[in-house]
């Protein structure tokens, strides 16, 4: 799993655990979320082009350095991509930011495209797709497919849990994707759900059921 990044920093551990936690009310879960995503987002943003700019500080000139390039693309895969992308947002407000709809067909099992809405020039930004949980794969490795049809070319995946069958699916389909995650859980169970998992992360997160 060499393009799998797990992020053990202690805070992002211990939010964790709160977060999994089943008596975790919905909207302490939302804020641990979004406290987790920023710092995610500090680890998938840790390589970004850079370029050295001419300031004065108040005492000299200087050469410092500055993100170059065009704003990044933030895509949030529908719903629960949303619960990520505000914590990420906190971090680079000026990114742009695009959404991916997708259901699961169920007598085929495979996802279908509903919405698709990205920001534009994806083929010159840094594109990071975000989704709380990486379980079959399948819906990521599809909303990737779908950015690469739309002319991305460097795309990086942000998830919370990842489940190993997850990380070999998309991994096989998009072996050029870095995966970034907070933990990788045992597996999935019959149907889908990630163990030990956190549950549903869109019926958590907005307290539907
Ligand atoms: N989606 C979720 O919200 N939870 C899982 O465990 C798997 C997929």
């Amino acid at each position: 799993m060499q393009n799998l990044k797990v992020v053990d920093h202690p805070l992002i551990q211990h939010k964790l655990t709160e977060l999994r936690n089943v008596d975790t009310p919905t909207n302490h879960f939302r804020t641990l979320l979004r406290e987790i995503s920023l710092l995610l987002a500090y680890e998938i943003t840790s390589s970004m082009p850079m370029k050295m700019k001419e300031i004065t500080t108040p005492l000299e000139a200087m050469q410092s350095p500055t993100l170059s390039g065009k704003k990044l693309a933030l895509i949030s895969i529908l719903r629960a991509g949303n619960g990520l992308l505000d914590g990420v947002l906190d971090l680079i407000p000026s990114a742009r930011v695009g959404f991916i709809g997708l259901y699961r067909d169920e007598t085929t099992l495979r996802p279908v495209q509903y919405y698709f809405k990205v920001p534009s020039e994806l083929e010159s930004r840094i594109v990071i797709a975000v989704d709380p949980m990486l379980a079959t794969g399948h819906s990521a490795a599809e909303a990737i497919d779908l950015l690469k049809k739309a002319g991305a070319k460097n795309i990086r995946f942000l998830c919370l849990l990842a489940a190993p069958e997850g990380v070999e699916v998309l991994s096989e389909r998009h072996p050029d994707v870095p995966i970034v995650t907070a933990a990788l859980d045992r597996r999935l169970n019959d149907v889908g759900y990630i163990l030990p998992g956190l549950g549903d992360a869109g019926d958590r997160m907005y307290g539907t059921k």
